[in-house]
């Protein structure tokens, strides 16, 4: 690639790093640690575990690299906990053996869906335990452990304890008469197995289960509440929290737990798989050796943990209070565990430990009409999604655009194939595919000097094109602010605004053969506008499509730029960065065309209720939340649908050049392309999803096609 003629500004240019490059943080600057819920390895992953938390944060995190900030990603597999010991059992393997396996399915999942972690672990490291039991033994110096002996289940034939899943019984509440002992499938509480009623061994149900007492350590949480509230409401604030099923959006706490005032809670199991319970307990212990520590007690652990295992330095991210910036990404089932009990476990500890900064809880994806259920082949699970031969990336954008952050949301094959068609290919591919292939073919390749001096774009009134100089620089500040408070299905949002703006802005002009020959100057002009609005546009998409980024910039021929940022009046941040005599590469297509029919043939392949949402509700999943409420805003039907209608009231105002006979449309190319072979409030979000922006709308189909390719 020959040198890229880039504007000269500091900030300018993303900072690339070398292989095995661990971000740590700088002093004085602002240094985002993130981290998504830890998977069960004793599962495979479906569509709604990804956008619920890796997906989301992974977005997150690109977006703060675009930025230059340093950014670390933490993840990996929870694999402790009764869950794991009774699926080995079942599968005949041993736990680690499980976990050694399901590691290998959940990173290939993510790997393939482009998911970008600084580190993806796992708990059983010999650094979890230190870690964990070093918690655990701070909680017992400063007086919040304590000793209790309780009753529990044992099974004689097996002679041991059954703990959470190796006991199942009726529900006390709901009467469902297979609850496990940990949680009720009928009506979604925790339980303690002491609870159910007609307990049985799940290893045999003719196994005789009896009571027996035994010594657990509480961690004492009605001791730590005071201090946990205190410390919710000021990270609520300062974090600006969405409302969630703990606190909400006045930022009053509303969970039942914390207003009934919390109880101990046992942090000790009678198990063998799981982290020891450290010696040295003295006479307040006595009877706990042997045990291990309780599966949600060392799970959250993992992330430190997990970050040590990548470097030994971990502590600069998670003893930093001052300098780092700790954002969560869980689904909404997860809210109690990371906002009250982990924090009450640090708080307790006492060390100066990095707590949470915003936390962001999804609600569920279903799948076609019903839930996705692997025992029913619903839905697709694990590396199934690279089956579809899409890539990627189009998977990416429509859970992204889908993402379910104000109420659950359903994923629709139909759905699928119109935001590929609509909204990727007819407005995003449109737009960079018919600017960059009249530049190879009117400009030799480059890009056309103009009379824009370099830098930001500050136009006067009087100029063409200072309104769409206006628009961009006010989508970029939109974009911002959107990403910033993890409003990222709303930010994706606003880079399908950016494209579409980018398509009326062509349109307007009137970008063709006769342009160039009638006003030479005028055509220099535009191109060169609209392919540094590309070079914009390719960073706000990278959180989003990592590979579509790519593509753009071999396309460009330039390397990865920042986001930019605008100034305090709204503007400056679009501008001429990629100069006249810039020599550009070839150009590849961005996305395919998907067959309408597709959809059948992939309900065949991944099951469907086939539109028999109501029947399958009742007849399948007992295990429901209750039926899922359509997101209005997160749907792509609705979303692109409503915007379809201002869309086309908006390409009325502008002047449609007619296509010439025998022009193509990049909309109905059957060419393959390779560009992928190579990521405030809730009541606001509800209103307020397309308002600062709502004269550019995301086009739908139709608006897209409309446009017409350049003559070549
Ligand atoms: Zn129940
Ligand atoms: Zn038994």
């Amino acid at each position: 690639m020959a040198e890229a003629k880039v504007r000269d500004a500091p900030g300018l240019l993303r900072e690339t790093h070398p292989e095995g490059y661990v971000p740590l943080p700088k002093e004085g600057e602002t240094n985002i640690l993130i981290t998504s819920a830890l998977p069960y390895c004793n599962n495979m992953p479906h569509l709604g575990n990804i956008i619920g938390s890796t997906l989301s944060a992974d977005v997150f995190s690109r977006y703060n690299r675009t930025k230059n900030r340093k950014t670390l990603y933490i993840c990996g597999t929870d694999e402790y906990g009764t869950a794991t010991e009774r699926q080995a059992q079942k599968e005949g393997k041993t736990p680690k053996e499980l976990c050694d396996f399901y590691w290998d399915v959940h990173k290939k999942t993510y790997d393939w869906f482009e998911l970008g972690f600084d580190y993806f672990g796992r708990t059983s490291t010999p650094k979890h335990t230190d870690i964990t039991q070093a918690v655990f033994m701070n909680l017992r110096k400063n007086d919040f452990l304590e000793r209790k002996e309780t009753l529990q289940l044992y099974c004689e034939e097996d002679q041991k304890f059954l703990a959470d899943r190796f006991a199942e019984g009726t529900c006390p509440y709901c009467s469902y008469p297979d609850a496990r002992g940990d949680q009720c499938d009928g009506c979604s509480r925790t339980l303690d197995a002491i609870e159910l009623i007609n307990p049985r061994c799940v290893d045999n149900t003719s196994h005789k289960v009896v009571t027996k007492s035994s010594v657990h350590m509480y961690l004492k949480l009605d001791a730590i509440q005071p201090r946990v509230e205190e410390w919710i409401r000021q990270s609520w604030a300062a974090g600006k929290w969405s409302p969630n099923n703990v606190v909400n959006g006045s930022g009053e706490i509303i969970d039942g737990r914390l207003k009934a005032g919390l109880k101990p809670s046992a942090i000790t199991r009678d198990l063998k798989w799981g982290v020891p319970v450290p010696a040295g307990g003295g006479e307040n212990e006595l009877g706990t050796e042997g045990k291990v520590i309780y599966c949600w007690f060392d799970a959250p652990l993992g992330y430190p943990s997990i970050t040590a295992n990548l470097t030994p330095d971990w502590e600069q991210w998670w003893f930093n209070q001052r300098d780092v910036k700790l954002y969560q990404f869980m689904g909404k089932d997860n809210i109690y565990f990371h906002t009250v009990f982990f924090p009450s476990m640090l708080i307790g500890d006492s060390r100066p430990w990095t707590m949470l900064h915003h936390v962001s809880g999804t609600e569920f994806l279903n799948y076609e009409g019903g839930k996705f259920s692997k025992s029913r082949n619903l839905g697709v699970f694990g590396t199934q999604a690279q089956q579809t031969g899409v890539p990627a990336s189009v998977w990416r954008y429509y859970l992204l655009a889908n993402r379910p952050e104000s109420a659950d949301s359903m994923f629709s094959w139909a759905d699928f194939i119109t935001a590929n068609n609509s909204v990727l290919l007819n407005n995003f591919g449109n737009f960079v595919n018919r600017t960059l292939k009249f530049a190879v073919a009117k400009y030799q390749s480059t890009v056309p000097p103009s009379s824009d001096p370099a830098g930001p774009l500050s136009l006067p009134a009087d100029d063409e094109d200072a309104g769409f100089v206006t628009d961009i620089n006010r989508l970029i500040q939109t974009y911002n602010s959107y990403m910033d408070s993890v409003r990222i299905r709303e930010g994706l949002q606003v880079v399908m605004q950016v494209s579409a703006r980018g398509n009326l802005y062509l349109q307007g002009a009137g970008l063709n053969n006769a342009l160039l020959e009638s006003n030479p100057q005028r055509c220099a002009l535009v191109i060169s506008r609209a392919i540094n609005l590309i070079w914009v546009l390719s960073a706000l998409v990278s959180p989003f499509m990592p590979s579509v980024e790519q593509s753009i910039l071999r396309q460009l021929a330039c390397p990865p730029r920042t986001v930019p940022d605008t100034n305090a009046n709204g503007d400056g941040a679009f501008g001429i960065d990629l100069l006249g005599g810039h020599v550009l590469g070839k150009t590849e297509y961005l996305f395919v065309r998907i067959d309408d029919k597709q959809a059948e043939v992939w309900r065949g392949m991944f099951g469907s209720t086939s539109g028999n949402a109501a029947a399958a509700t009742a007849e399948g999943e007992v295990k429901g939340k209750g039926k899922p409420k359509k997101d209005k805003a997160a749907s792509t039907s609705g979303g692109v649908a409503g915007a379809a209608t201002a869309v086309k009231e908006k390409v009325k105002k502008v002047k449609e050049p007619k296509a010439k006979k025998g022009e193509k449309k990049e909309g109905t190319t059957t060419k393959t392309s390779d560009p992928q072979g190579d990521k405030k409030q809730e009541a606001d979000v509800k209103k307020d999803t397309m308002e600062s922006t709502s004269d550019i709308p995301v086009p739908s189909a139709g608006t897209g096609a409309a446009v017409p390719e350049t003559a070549t």
